[in-house]
């Protein structure tokens, strides 16, 4: 069932949207930067006042629970606008003793998982620091950004300022290597991140890729909660999260029993039609992502673990796949060490929190970890130790556009959000 048609940039349409966005550039970084705020809080203001109908299309578009585009997506797209609209005009303070000047035209491509807010992520910080963008949404879900485009139009940000182009992997490959382009920030698989890294034609680059984060739970945590937690960790949006806590490490006494309460708690998890506001889990992005879930599920039969599904009814037509843990896996196997990138969780145990560090830091990601514990000095004394860019305590998955964002080692470079994020989006000359 097709929703809508839309245009497959070449690099001849590439080559216009950065020269669009070249032209504008002087006007919109010359503009008093308190008056490029006010276009900013609009556009933050339209967004909210779009919501309803911004989350029914994400969610169509996607597959994504309505629950969760309407009640985080969307909320989170405008309140980071709010956030860098209100940064415009005081990146004196944000750097202070430098000199702070935008960089030009940002090249920028996203993906599919969390398509409005991940727009918004890469256009605010870049917007409000005088930037002007060229943004690619992610083939399988371009409808919001050009919804998006609609506002900022009806924002009155002048044309040429933010430059939305459908197109699959060779647009994005076009506009990543351009010439043209002062600053690359893309999200994505660490896969085509690599390859970004190699083509870009500017050093003015931010990465943000993949992850395996291990959400640790010691026989401390309270059980129920950490329960929640984790189902939260990476049954929320099907699992289509870098920083889904996708590896489970629990203490080895209480293994048996958080294993127990996990799969009593998965059986109520609704998995079906994402416009229904009961739904827990929507349909898997494309037929390519469940696919990959499929196969790296059969790898981890095929190496020995046991496989444990809820018993969830499915719609008859669509992607679906129903929440799943393997309940004893090893760090060797693939589902241990590989992305997923759907509602799987690799379960392992840990007897010291020392054996908990090195087994959660044995990967080749560093995007974000998790800690569940009654003690404030283990909390502290654990994530110190993590190698990851996001730690979370006694809670999961919890984003703010005030909080920086972003990885180590494989899963990337930069941040994004919080006053981090307009960094990469700056040259900042002078002393540091
Ligand atoms: P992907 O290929 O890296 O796609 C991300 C974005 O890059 C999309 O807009 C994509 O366009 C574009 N793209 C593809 N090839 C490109 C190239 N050579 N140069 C520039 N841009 C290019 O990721 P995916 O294929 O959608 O998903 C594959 C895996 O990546 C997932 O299973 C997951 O493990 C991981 N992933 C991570 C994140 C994250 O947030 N860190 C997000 C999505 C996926 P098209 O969509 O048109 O191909
Ligand atoms: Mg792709």
């Amino acid at each position: 069932e097709s929703l809508a048609e839309v245009a497959q940039a070449t690099a001849a349409d590439v080559d216009r949207a950065i020269a669009a966005a070249r032209a504008a550039f002087p006007a919109w970084s010359g503009l008093p930067a308190l008056e490029r705020g006010k276009f900013l809080f609009r556009l933050a203001r339209l967004i909210q006042e779009r919501a309803r109908e911004l989350a029914v299309l994400e969610s169509l578009d996607g597959g994504k629970p309505i629950r969760e585009s309407r009640d985080v997506d969307v909320p989170l797209a405008a309140a980071h606008f709010f956030y860098y609209a209100g940064w415009a005009d005081k990146l004196g303070e944000a750097f202070p003793g430098r000199d702070p000047r935008p960089l030009g035209v940002a090249a920028q491509v996203i993906p599919w998982n969390f398509p409005l807010l991940m727009a918004a992520w890469k256009l605010a910080p870049a917007l409000a620091t005088g930037n002007t963008c060229v943004l690619k949404p992610a083939e399988t879900t371009p409808l919001t950004a050009l919804l998006l485009a609609e506002l900022v139009q009806d924002a009155g940000i002048p044309p040429g300022v933010v430059n939305i182009l459908t197109g699959d992997g060779t647009t994005g490959a076009a506009l990543m290597s351009h010439e043209g382009v002062d600053k690359v920030a893309f999200t994505g698989s660490t896969e085509v991140g690599k390859r970004i890294m190699q083509t870009a034609k500017t050093r003015h680059l931010t990465l943000e890729l993949g992850g395996k984060a291990a959400n640790i739970v010691f026989e401390d945590a309270p059980l129920d909660q950490a329960v929640e937690g984790v189902v939260n960790g990476i049954y929320f949006n099907q699992g289509h999260v870098c920083c889904a806590g996708s590896r489970l490490l629990v203490q080895e006494s209480v293994a048996e029993l958080f294993v127990r309460k996990l799969a009593h708690r998965i059986e109520s998890l609704i998995v079906g039609d994402p416009l229904d506001k009961n739904t827990d889990i929507g349909a898997i992005n494309s037929r390519a992502q469940l696919t990959k879930i499929q196969e790296l599920c059969a790898s981890g039969e095929e190496e020995g673990c046991v496989r444990h599904e809820s018993g969830a009814a499915l719609p008859e037509r669509g992607h679906w796949f129903r929440p799943t843990f393997f309940p004893e896996v090893a760090q060797t196997h693939r589902i241990a060490r590989e992305e997923i990138f759907g509602p799987v969780l690799a379960v392992m145990t840990f007897r010291t929190p020392e054996e908990a560090v090195e087994k959660a830091n044995n990967t080749v990601y560093g995007l974000s970890a998790g800690v569940w514990t009654d003690k404030g000095s283990k909390i502290f004394k654990t994530l110190g130790k993590l190698r990851a860019g996001v730690v979370w305590a006694n809670t999961f998955n919890k984003f703010d556009p005030s909080a920086p964002f972003g990885g180590m080692q494989e899963s990337g470079f930069g941040r994004e959000g919080g006053r981090h994020g307009l960094a990469p989006y700056l040259s900042l000359g002078g002393e540091a």
